[in-house]
């Protein structure tokens, strides 16, 4: 994941727009301050933003580096500042916005209950030679079923 993107599935719009004075309405909607705006006509989403008067719009980074004047280097830095967000650390809140994972396809299960069925069959076999196979004395030469079964398991 890209620093962008980890600061990105850290914080919401909407907070940038919190942290930096704006005051969302219950819909996410605030005054533009990219244009004169006297009703709020921006909206502030979790992952995005958009003004229906002026057409400003981008995503968390964007608006930071709007709002200052900043570069997108400078902007994630200042969010990562701002927010006390520690860059090397995953995201506290980033599952919560990833997608929900979709199970699993009665076909993708049964494929799952072969392999490890086949995997169970072979280190069963594999012991089983380690047993049989074992040389007798150290100076016997090991027989390659015996190898096998020591370098697999
Ligand atoms: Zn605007």
């Amino acid at each position: 994941m890209s620093l962008y993107q980890k600061i990105k599935s850290a914080i919401t719009v909407r907070q940038v727009g919190e942290m930096y004075g704006m005051e969302p309405d219950r819909h996410g909607m605030v005054c533009c301050p990219f244009h004169s705006d006297s009703d709020p006509s921006m909206k502030l989403n979790d992952t995005y933003y958009y003004c229906f008067g002026c057409g400003a719009n981008g995503d968390a980074i964007d608006l930071t580096a709007k709002l200052f004047d900043l570069n997108p280097r400078q902007a994630a830095e200042k969010l990562i500042h701002d927010f006390g967000l520690d860059p090397d650390k995953p995201p506290a809140n980033a599952i919560a916005l990833l997608p929900p994972k979709r199970g699993l396809t009665d076909e993708q299960w049964a494929d799952i209950a072969y392999c490890l069925r086949v995997l169970t069959d072979y280190l069963d076999l594999l012991h089983d030679w380690r047993e049989r196979y074992k040389p007798a004395t150290p100076e016997e030469p090991h027989d390659p079923r015996f190898e096998e079964a020591l370098h697999a398991t």
